[in-house]
């Protein structure tokens, strides 16, 4: 992403607000009676306000069009999708309009937030600043619709589920904000979802790389691409509430945090992925290339590979895909069974994946062991594991997810146990 026309000033400040906090007209009016007294209290020079949908509105529009459509993808979906920013922030201009405060609601187009072509999972490209800049020189309030953008064919795109996260960290990047507030339904980044685990820890501070592996596996709190844009132009991100003014998570450069990181950060899970397994696959060289690069060419995200021998000659290739891939890996599927690469394959949906996140995790010795033990003691089985220096990930059962993350939480962070870094207990390596 590029601004191409960065602001000067330092003063402005860009809030997002998440589903839940804007899902009906009366939390509309508690978000507009905060952003008036934080524009009374003279905290900013300029207030931007990037909204998502209200509610659940965007999975109803989903629903809509699967009832008129077996596969509804691509531009009309797009169209579709983006309407339900539209209903927010109108509303939201309204709602500061009538408590006497200067506001103007826009798209992401009439803001000139550019994207790419890729129609469902569009990338921004630039911002050009001209107009948002303009209104806040009018002293106007200005609310943008998160999670959209246009092309340069002038058709209206959206970012990927989630993306008013992506929308606000671009905007603060482009308009040179101090800082980019993540406004939603729970009190910062926690150590697990306080939804699954409700004596989960909240973190004063993280590193953006930790955020971005945490948001990866599954910590929907926070989309990693926000945090990615943040990190590239070192604006930090202050997830927090909402509903009250306590401090959340400060996200920012790892040189730049007080504390030191604590080597377990997080467990998180992820249901909405799938498993597929080629079987049969002829031991050859260049099949493997031959799967991954077509996978690759449709823009399959593939997120963990185990490749393993069944027979001399015969080997197979299991692979775990984010669910929005999925379709589009089936009708590979069915190419590669025709081209002889698998006499056949299994697809498996109801799978999940439990990873802990943190730093220095390949380098400490018996971590990895502990998380297995924890699943061991809940009779969780475990069916492919992943580890990086950052994130040990394993696929399991769907409907074990939350049982998996208790039982992996309590053995790091203990109920009633020591509060340092990784539950602070020595165990048996
Ligand atoms: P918004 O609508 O504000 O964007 P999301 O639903 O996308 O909110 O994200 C907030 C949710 O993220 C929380 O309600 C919580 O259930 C979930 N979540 C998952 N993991 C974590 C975590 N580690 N810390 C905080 N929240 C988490
Ligand atoms: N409304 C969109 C969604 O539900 C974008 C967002 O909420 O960030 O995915
Ligand atoms: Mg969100």
């Amino acid at each position: 992403m590029s601004a191409t026309t960065a602001a000067a000033g330092t003063g402005i400040v860009v809030q997002k607000y998440g589903g839940t906090s804007v899902a009906t007209a009366e939390r509309i009016g508690a978000i507009a009676d905060r952003v008036s007294r934080c524009i009374e209290d003279e905290a900013a020079d300029g207030l931007i306000v990037v909204l998502s949908a209200m509610g659940k509105s965007t999975d109803g529009l989903v629903a809509l069009a699967h009832e008129v459509s077996r596969r509804p993808a691509g531009r009309e979906m797009d169209l579709l999708l983006a309407t339900g920013e539209q209903v927010s922030v109108s509303l939201l201009g309204l709602a500061l309009q009538d408590r006497g405060m200067a506001a103007i609601s826009l798209t992401a187009a009439q803001c000139g937030i550019r994207t790419d072509d890729a129609f469902n999972i569009a990338r921004i490209q630039s911002i050009d600043t001209g107009r948002i800049q303009a209104e806040i020189a009018a002293g106007r309030v200005v609310i943008i619709t998160g999670f959209q953008g246009i092309n340069s064919k002038h058709e209206i795109t959206t970012l990927g589920r989630g993306g008013s996260d992506i929308t606000a960290a671009a905007v603060a990047v482009a308009v040179g904000a101090a800082s980019c507030d993540i406004c939603t339904d729970v009190d910062g980044v926690l150590s697990a979802d306080p939804n699954v685990v409700p004596g989960a820890r909240l973190w004063p501070e993280m590193s953006y790389e930790v955020a971005i592996e945490m948001a990866s596996s599954g910590a929907k709190v926070l989309h990693p691409r926000a945090a990615e844009v943040c990190m590239a132009y070192d604006v930090p991100i202050h997830v927090r509430s909402s509903f009250h003014g306590r401090e959340g998570t400060w996200i920012r450069g790892s040189e730049q945090m007080v504390m030191e990181q604590a080597e377990v950060v997080g467990v998180s899970s992820d249901r909405k992925i799938a498993k597929i397994t080629l079987l049969d696959v002829p031991d050859e060289p260049g099949l493997a290339a031959r799967v991954f690069q077509d996978l690759a060419a449709e823009e399959v995200n593939v997120r963990l590979i185990i490749q393993s021998a069944s027979s001399e000659s015969r080997g197979r290739i299991t692979f775990v895909l984010d669910d929005e891939y999925v379709e589009r890996a089936e009708l590979l599927v069915e190419q590669w069974k025709a081209g002889g690469v698998a006499s056949d394959a299994s697809i498996d949906h109801d799978v999940a994946k439990i990873s802990i996140v943190g730093s220095r995790l390949a380098s400490t010795p018996g971590l990895a062991a502990r998380m297995f033990a924890a699943l061991g003691r809940e009779r969780i089985n475990i069916d492919c594991i992943s580890s990086s220096e950052m994130k040990v990930a394993c696929v399991i059962r769907g409907d074990q997810a939350q049982r998996a993350v208790r039982a992996v939480h309590d053995e790091f962070f203990p109920p009633d146990g020591d509060k340092s870094p990784s539950g602070g207990r020595e165990r048996g390596q």
